[in-house]
């Protein structure tokens, strides 16, 4: 679960991380009182689950009540990159001297935890790490080892932090080290954090967290009181309710080949054969979700997931990718046929089947001779012509 800044910044904040003050508002009367109270000048801050916000228009200076107040009727109501600004934060503005990043993430290559900083901060770190890799430090901490007080000094010495500020870096990293752990976090990003103070006064010089991104890893939710407190006020995607109703492990993606197979693995490689497929035709087109219908699935579940693919809109056609084991390529063709009556679909579906009883599936599919329906021999081909086809139907659109 990713959380919202305003939420990850209670995390922080629990840690005592240094950070402006701030408060959460979802409307313009919010606003104008968090304003009021915290001084101007103050941000205003689209609180979205997504990145680049302040390219996208998202982070604004106010430098008065009015200005605020304008701020928030533009910020309010946008969507970026296709997520719906579900308030905003109003926080103190802080003089900033330099930007770096910090974060503490899990690395599924080297099964551990990699503490990543740069003082390059403020873009995404996937474009510092494109353009200045050297400057990117990386240091791994053992699965079941513990990151202490010499490896955070060492990690901030070699970042470069300004002589002074080493050890308020290492306290820092060492935090955010105990927040990851205790809310079994997936990632800790703190970007930009700033060194903020009046340039001509050096002991007004420190560091402050400007922005944070947390994500908690679902599988711990058990530990934590299913983290209600946060999931109240997250606007759920409704396809992802939808989904979790049928019990389909389903997350929405929003590109626009939707995505079915048998396996969190397969489902995997058959994302990456539709971005890859997208970016050679030079279309762009994406994955519009991922959908694992498990092993062993029957044509109930195979129906219910076309139909949950099906109903996001932006999806133009659909790749059914099935490795038959315990789950039958046979029942699945069933379900694919069954949602297709019921659903008086009209998108095209690109499907692949292999193992189990794919001979069957592939004939019950050619019985049915339904000119929506295409089959492929391997995940690439499949991959292509989905892709293919999706872009067809949105340069028709
Ligand atoms: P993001 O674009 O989604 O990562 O949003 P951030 O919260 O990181 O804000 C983007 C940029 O806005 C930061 O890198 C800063 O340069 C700037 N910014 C954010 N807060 C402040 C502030 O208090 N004062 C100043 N001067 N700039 C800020
Ligand atoms: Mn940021």
């Amino acid at each position: 679960m990713d959380l919202y800044e305003y939420q990850a910044r209670e995390l922080l904040e629990e840690q005592n991380i240094p950070a402006p003050k701030a408060i959460f508002a979802q409307n313009s009367h919010e606003v104008a009182e968090a304003a009021d109270k915290l001084g101007y000048p103050c941000v205003i801050k689209a609180q979205v689950k997504i990145g680049h916000r302040g390219q996208a228009g998202g982070v604004k200076l106010a430098h008065n009540r009015d200005e605020a107040i304008l701020l928030a009727e533009s910020i309010l109501p946008m969507t970026i990159h296709g997520h719906k600004v579900n308030g905003v934060l109003v926080a103190e503005a802080k003089n900033i001297l330099h930007e770096y990043y910090v974060s503490i993430s899990v690395d599924r290559t080297s099964r551990d935890y990699d503490v990543l900083a740069t003082a390059n901060g403020g873009t995404e770190v996937e474009e510092i790490a494109r353009e200045h890799p050297e400057a990117v430090k990386r240091l791994h901490i053992d699965a079941l080892g513990d990151f202490d007080e010499a490896a955070a000094v060492d990690m901030s010495n070699s970042i470069g932090f300004y002589h002074a500020d080493v050890h308020q870096a290492a306290d820092i990293l060492l935090k955010m080290w105990r927040c990851f752990k205790d809310n079994d976090a997936t990632l800790v990003e703190i970007n930009p954090l700033a060194k903020i103070g009046d340039p001509d006064d050096e002991s007004s010089k420190s560091l402050c967290a400007l922005d944070a991104k947390i994500s908690l890893d679902d599988n711990a939710a058990f530990r934590h009181d299913g983290w209600t407190r946060f999931a109240d006020s997250i606007e759920a995607d409704p396809y992802e309710t939808k989904a979790r109703e049928h019990g389909l492990h389903y997350v929405h993606l929003h590109g626009e080949v939707g995505v079915i197979g048998n396996g969190a693995g397969l489902v995997m490689s058959s994302l990456d054969a539709v971005s890859g497929a997208g970016e050679e035709q030079g279309t762009g087109i994406k994955p519009a979700n991922f959908l694992d219908i498990g092993g062993g699935a029957s044509a109930a579940v195979m129906c219910d997931s076309l139909e949950i693919v099906l109903s996001d809109p932006q999806v133009e056609s659909v790749f059914v990718n099935v490795y038959g084991g315990i789950t039958s390529c046979e029942q699945v063709a069933k379900g694919i046929l069954e949602a297709l009556d019921k659903l008086n679909a009209a998108k095209p579906i690109v499907v692949r089947f292999d193992g189990n009883a794919a001979a069957e599936g592939l004939s019950i599919l050619a019985q049915a001779e339904n000119p929506n329906l295409h089959v492929a021999k391997t995940m690439e081909e499949a991959a292509q012509k989905a892709a293919r086809f999706a872009a067809d139907a949105k340069e028709n659109n």
